[in-house]
This record gives structure tokens, C-alpha cells and sequence, in this order.
């Protein structure tokens, strides 16, 4: 499995470069004001979702059409909510990503294909912070890749992360890649020439640890953030981000702790949500698991069945992080949040 690992990345980063330049050129052609780019029907999703998903399923039917696929977006809905224009927009973007005129069966073909039964799954979620690209603010292009179920490689486009942490006015746009046994990179959108190797931070001390949540106070529980940066005393200050976005920070150290408490006690996040990005902290030496220290398990179907609630840290910290929140249960031990 390993030595496929180089191969099979080098279809998913060229995939989901592609597709971030169909999202780019969603949010180029969309209204100044990003609240009147169109959402198709009530979910927070657009032309560009679709596009993003076609683009990537694409590469993905062409270089391993016998991998299995679970993806995000399916073209029922595209079909009944895009319009005229919709479809002329996703053809015209999906043809350009990809070089070659494109027809709108074909794109509509990709966004559904979903493979077949080989030990490979890819787990794709187009956009992922639909809400954060709304808002013209954070999002990834997330491309996961199970092997039996257990999460092996990951790359993340993050078409608006600064490039540089120490200038967020600077230019932005970040490609994350990374597998087991390799280790994580990171190169950028706008050039992809050089690949620099990314690792997690090394701190261990909590009063420098930097804490990631999500924008969405409806995504999680930011009150129980607050309590275990208190009880842990972690000071390091807290950035509220969309998306995997996130997993990226903390993979290449420009954060420590992404704590993702559920938002109510049935909720399951998507495994799309966080297939690519464990892949991604994991290769980059950190630690993924949920809020009782169990590793997330992908292979219970589209939802983390098993899991409540996520934390990826650089790992050394991780500990710190389940027994504060197990105090601040008031438990004695890792407990159920
Ligand atoms: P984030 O930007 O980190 O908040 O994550 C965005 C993801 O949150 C979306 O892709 C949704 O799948 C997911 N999501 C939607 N509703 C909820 C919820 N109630 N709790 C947790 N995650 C959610
Ligand atoms: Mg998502």
C-alpha cells in the first residue's frame, strides 16, 4: 500500500488544484455582495460544490475507476435547482479546470460517480465550509483516501489561507498533502513548484497552545471550548476558522489544537468533514481522535457512528486536552462530551 501512496496523491493534489480554480471562478463571477451568490435551494450550496465535485470525480473515474467513492454532493439536486444557468456556469468552469469541452451529462455523470468495491475509498467533500465560502472567507477542497476503512492519505486546498501565518494580508492559497509513512507538504495554488515538507508544532506547554473552532456557532459548543482552554489553561488564544482549513493549521504548525465538540448530543459529524484532514495531521506527525481519545472510525458508513466529537492536536498536547475535558465533565476519567 505504501508505495502506491505517491501515485495515488498525485491524482487527488491535481484533482483538487482543478477544483479549486472551479471555486475561484464561482466566486470571480458571483455578485460583489457574497450573500447574493446564488445558493441552490435551501441548503448552503452552490454551482461551485458541483463543479468542484465533478472536477475531482473525474480524475478520480479516469486514474482508479474501481475505487470506491463517498462524496458529498449528488446531481439530483443540481439537476432540479441550478436552472439554465447553473448548467451553462458548471459546464463552462468544469470544462476549463479540466482543458477540454465538457457536456452537461458528463458533468452530471462525474458528480454521481461513486465506483466500486476495491480496498481504496476516496472521501470527497467539494467544498467543505460552504457557509465560510459564502462569506468569501475560509474553505478546503478536502480529498480523503480510506484504505480498509482506516484513513491514509489526505490533501486540502485552501484557496484563501495566507500563505505566510506571520502576513494574513499577503497573498493567499495553499495546497496540504499528506500520507501515512510519507509525511505532509504543503505547496502553493498559485505556483505549485516548490513542495515544502510540513510537521506539527513540538510544544508541549499548554500556556502556547493555539486552539481552532469552527465560525458556526450552530457546528459545535463554544462554551465547552471556553471551559477546557480554562481548565487547561491554554493560552496560546483561540481562531474561530471554516472548514478543514483547520486540520491544515494544524498539521503545519501554525496551531496546536482543533477542538470540535458536538453541537448536540445525537450529532454525528460526516466522515467527509474529517477523512482528509486526519489523514493529513496524522501523516504530519499529530493526532487525530474524539473527545473520549478514541480514534475516529471511517468505516461505520457516510456519518462517524462511533465517534462523539473530534480533537486533532499536534499530539504532544492531546493528553492535556482529554483530561481537561473529562474535568470539566466533572467526570474522573475521558468521558462522553
Ligand atoms: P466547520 O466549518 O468546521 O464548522 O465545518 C463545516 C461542516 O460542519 C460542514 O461541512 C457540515 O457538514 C458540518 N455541520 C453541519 N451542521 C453541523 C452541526 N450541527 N454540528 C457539527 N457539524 C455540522
Ligand atoms: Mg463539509
Amino acid at each position: 500500500m505504501d508505495r502506491l501512496l505517491p501515485g495515488l496523491l498525485a491524482v487527488a493534489r491535481r484533482a483538487a488544484r482543478a477544483a479549486a480554480s472551479v471555486c475561484l471562478g464561482v466566486l470571480e463571477e458571483a455578485p460583489a455582495a457574497p450573500a447574493a451568490m446564488a445558493k441552490l435551494g435551501k441548503e448552503p450550496v452552490t454551482v461551485a460544490d458541483y463543479g468542484s465535485q465533478a472536477v475531482i470525480l473525474a480524475a478520480i473515474a479516469d486514474a482508479f475507476p474501481q475505487h470506491g467513492v463517498v462524496a458529498e454532493e449528488g446531481a439530483a439536486h443540481f439537476r432540479e435547482h441550478a436552472g439554465e444557468e447553473g448548467a451553462e456556469q458548471i459546464v463552462r468552469l468544469v470544462g476549463r479546470a479540466l482543458g477540454r469541452p465538457v457536456g452537461l451529462d458528463e458533468v452530471l455523470g462525474w458528480i454521481d460517480h461513486r465506483g466500486g468495491e476495491a480496498p481504496f475509498t476516496w472521501v470527497i467533500d467539494p467544498i467543505d465550509g460552504t457557509k465560510g465560502f459564502l462569506r468569501r472567507d475560509q474553505f478546503a477542497v478536502a480529498v480523503g483516501l480510506l484504505h480498509e476503512g482506516r484513513p491514509v492519505a489526505g490533501v486540502l486546498a485552501c484557496p484563501h489561507l495566507p500563505v505566510d501565518p506571520a502576513d494574513p494580508a499577503g497573498p493567499p492559497g495553499l495546497l496540504f498533502w499528506g500520507g501515512i509513512g510519507l509525511g505532509a507538504f504543503a505547496e502553493r495554488l498559485d505556483d505549485g513548484g516548490a513542495v515544502r515538507p510540513v510537521s506539527v508544532s513540538a510544544t508541549a506547554d499548554p500556556r502556547e497552545a493555539r486552539v481552532l473552532g469552527s465560525v458556526e456557532t450552530a457546528h459545535g459548543d463554544p462554551a465547552l471550548v471556553q471551559a477546557v482552554i480554562e481548565s487547561a489553561g491554554l493560552g496560546g488564544g483561540w481562531v474561530r476558522l471554516d472548514s478543514q482549513v483547520k486540520y491544515g493549521a494544524v498539521a503545519s504548525g501554525r496551531a496546536e489544537v482543533y477542538l470540535r465538540p458536538r453541537s448536540r448530543p445525537e450529532y454525528r459529524d460526516c466522515i467527509w468533514d474529517h477523512a482528509a484532514g486526519t489523514a493529513l495531521v496524522e501523516a504530519a506527525g499529530g493526532r487525530v481522535s474524539d473527545l473520549d481519545g478514541r480514534p475516529l472510525d471511517f468505516s461505520r458508513g457516510a456519518r462517524l457512528q462511533a465517534n462523539r466529537g473530534v480533537l486533532a492536536s499536534n499530539g504532544r498536547l492531546h493528553g492535556v486536552i482529554l483530561e481537561a475535558l473529562a474535568a470539566v465533565a466533572g467526570r474522573p476519567g475521558p468521558t462522553a462530551i
